[in-house]
């Protein structure tokens, strides 16, 4: 009801229009009640929707992580993939939108040891089963929060069928893969070097680094006879072979395995000659000892001549006590001290002090990444990775754009096997034990004497299998009715992450592609283009947002003008004038509603037949825009067509032609208009169209998110 209730039931007894579009349209009052509508309908169940429906479209929802509040790049996937929905809900198609949750290992378990430090604890000082409790009750609680969240920004999707990461059925069908991966030979244990972040005590997918560069010292040491660079004197302790390539005529005289005796950091060494055709003759003086555990090189050229290998450095990234006196020394305070006592030695031959190079760090703490030797679970990828190139060469999956198509073939073709062990408490554990040497697949103890290996997997190993969990593989009606999915629209940045590992993974295990299409899209910038972040203060939230200009005015600025695949920039003031555009439906309707609504279509006038003739082309275009995921252009030309054409041309001549002997010929074509501009306009700007289908007199659909689609 309006405020001032006597005055505007006057103009309601006077011209028979709902009161609410006798003052602006209040997008906060509307769109929860819009909501609860629709989710009452029970239609964002594909089961429950009218008619006879047998085509699926389906979409599986990137399960936002359930350790925060939604970001603008959740915002913008929502909006993509609630378009596509209700759009082809609209179609008459079954339109089936799974959302999830996600546990999202490492990233929560990071979010959650931040919260205590705050309150001066340690993960290192709990037992691991008291850690995962409190992480479970944080992350349910989140859950909830984000789901409230999601319904806020206006998706469509079944709740009824939502998947949380840790569910049973997820795991129980990780398990599966894990055995079967193991049966097919695909699985092997393996010590490998891998990326150790020294705080946060795990490692690391290659991934899950970055790359920082870095102008650091390059020391040239006297190592007996030769001369060897390295940046990195503290992990030298242990180094006992010399290495060069076989052809090198500066080093003919020395023979493979000849061995010398030679002053080191702390003591007369023995050191072995090696020579091995991976050294770069031209790099330094074409000379290198090796430190196999602890550089990703030199442990290759280890593996080649079966030479020993030892921990220089701990877990914490502190010196072992191989390290003789500096041992228990951070690797950071010992290198200064190490490099002092070589100097007083007379090793150090020179000092490079503008060695510029690329030193991996760990993505969440940005700490220096320690490559350590683990023995770990390794899936072989290239058997799963050319099938994923096959369905890619013979069309069974398309990649939107030509660009990410071309990355992802290259990544396939390049792929190493996958480490899917963690050391974190936060996921899946792994089912695996172990006896002298030995390893079993097995949920429970295989018996007496068998150790449960510690380790969770890799987080993107149970996500990687997400379309046909979520679906119920391998024989449930909706595995059969829904699989392979329509779309995966996701963020270009987890393309090999996520995209590629879910291509593989379901080809691997169903034998089909898991999705036909892929969407991808960019980067959510800030209004100047820049990376949000929280150390630059310029993040954006799309509740803020939504809660200023309501949510479908956040759609149409996370949509218009945002082709796939590239970033987009969100800037509040565009949304501002896609609230003023919303509220322009509103005056429109109004104008409609007291124009007079005839719905038997009279004898037309031809500027009217011109007028419809143009409505039909504007939705012909739309349609086709939609078909073919060209969302910013349907977007932008409703937008255009709506306010530049409808109201300013349109309406403003009706008002003449209202007053005429031919105003019924006109009413019906307003009335035309509006109701075909909403059904066009509904999978972009849900819920002021719904608001507005509520009110109006004569409809084909109660509710407007399943009237058809006018094409
Ligand atoms: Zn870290």
């Amino acid at each position: 009801m309006s405020k001032d209730g006597s005055k505007s039931s006057q103009i309601r007894n006077d011209a028979g229009i709902p009161d609410e579009f006798l003052r602006p349209y209040q997008p906060q009052e509307s769109e929860s009640a819009m909501y609860a509508l629709w989710e009452k309908s029970g239609y964002f169940n594909p089961d429950n929707l009218p008619g006879d429906r047998t085509e699926p479209f389906t979409i599986i929802m990137p399960p936002p992580n359930a350790n925060g509040s939604l970001h603008a790049g959740h915002a913008l996937f929502v909006t993509l993939e609630d378009i596509m929905t209700r759009y082809q809900r609209m179609r008459g198609k079954k339109a089936l939108w799974v959302p999830g949750a996600d546990h999202a290992g490492f990233e929560t378990q990071v979010v959650y040891e931040k919260k205590l430090e705050k309150e001066g604890r340690s993960r290192f000082e709990m037992k691991p089963e008291d850690l995962y409790k409190e992480i479970y009750d944080f992350t349910i609680e989140n859950k909830s929060f984000m789901e409230n969240q999601l319904r806020q920004l206006g998706a469509s999707c079944d709740w009824s069928r939502e998947v949380f990461t840790l569910d049973q059925k997820v795991i129980d069908t990780v398990y599966d893969t894990f055995q079967k991966l193991w049966d097919d030979k695909l699985l092997y244990r393996g010590s490998r070097i891998v990326n150790w972040c020294p705080k946060h005590q795990t490692s690391l997918s290659n991934l899950e680094t970055e790359r920082e560069t870095r102008t650091e010292n390059f020391y040239y040491l006297k190592y007996g006879p030769f001369v060897i660079a390295t940046a990195r004197p503290e992990t030298k302790f242990g180094d006992k072979y010399v290495v060069m390539h076989p052809d090198d005529a500066r080093y003919a005289k020395y023979k493979d395995g000849d061995t010398f005796e030679c002053e080191w950091i702390n003591g007369k060494i023995t050191a072995t000659v090696v020579k091995d055709e991976s050294i770069d003759m031209s790099l330094g003086t074409g000379v290198m000892t090796i430190t196999p555990w602890h550089d990703a090189t030199d442990f290759e050229i280890a593996q080649r001549h079966n030479l020993p290998f030892e921990q220089v450095i701990d877990w914490r990234g502190k010196l072992l006590p191989i390290a003789g006196e500096f041992t228990g020394m951070n690797i950071k305070e010992a290198r200064p001290k190490i490099v002092e006592k070589l100097q007083s030695k007379e090793l150090v031959e020179k000092i490079d002090d503008k060695y510029s190079h690329e030193v991996p760090v760990c993505y969440k703490c940005n700490r220096e990444i320690e490559p350590q030797v683990k023995e770990q679970w390794f899936v072989k990828m290239q058997p799963l990775a050319l099938r994923a190139l096959e369905a890619l060469n013979n069309g069974e999956v398309k990649v939107l754009t030509e660009q990410h198509d071309k990355i992802l073939r290259h990544w396939l073709s390049n792929i190493n096997d996958w480490n899917i062990s963690r050391q974190i408490v936060w996921g899946i554990p792994i089912p695996a034990w172990q006896k002298d040497g030995e390893w079993k697949i097995s949920v429970e103890s295989p018996g007496e004497g068998w150790e449960k290996d510690p380790d969770t997997f890799d987080t993107w190993f149970s996500s990687g299998q997400w379309p046909y969990i979520t679906l119920g593989f391998p024989d449930s009606d909706d595995f059969k009715q829904f699989y392979p999915t329509t779309v995966m629209e996701t963020g270009a940045d987890i393309l090999f992450f996520w995209v590629a590992r879910m291509l593989m993974m379901g080809l691997y295990r169903t034998g089909k592609v898991p999705f036909k299409n892929v969407y991808l899209h960019g980067l959510v910038r800030d209004a100047k283009g820049q990376k949000m972040s929280k150390s630059k203060g310029n993040v954006i939230s799309p509740l803020t947002v939504s809660d200023e200009y309501g949510t479908d005015a956040l759609r149409m600025g996370l949509i218009v003008g945002n082709t796939p695949g590239t970033d987009l920039n969100l800037d509040p003031r565009k949304t501002g004038a896609y609230k003023k555009f919303a509220n322009k439906l509103w005056n429109i309707t109004r104008f409609v509603l007291e124009s007079g609504v005839v719905t038997e279509k009279p004898t037309l006038r031809d500027a009217d037949v011109k007028i419809l003739s143009r409505l039909s082309e504007v939705a012909v275009d739309v349609t086709s825009d939609l078909e073919y995921f060209r969302f910013h252009l349907a977007s932008d030309k409703l937008y255009h067509y709506l306010w530049d054409e409808f109201a300013a041309v349109t309406i403003e001549e009706s008002k003449e032609v209202l007053k005429s002997t031919e105003a019924n010929s006109r009413r019906y074509t307003l009335y035309c208009v509006l109701s075909t501009s909403l059904k066009l306009l509904h999978p972009f700007m849900p819920f002021v169209t719904e608001a507005i289908w509520q009110k109006l007199p004569k409809k084909d659909s109660e509710l407007l998110m399943v009237a058809k689609w006018p094409q």
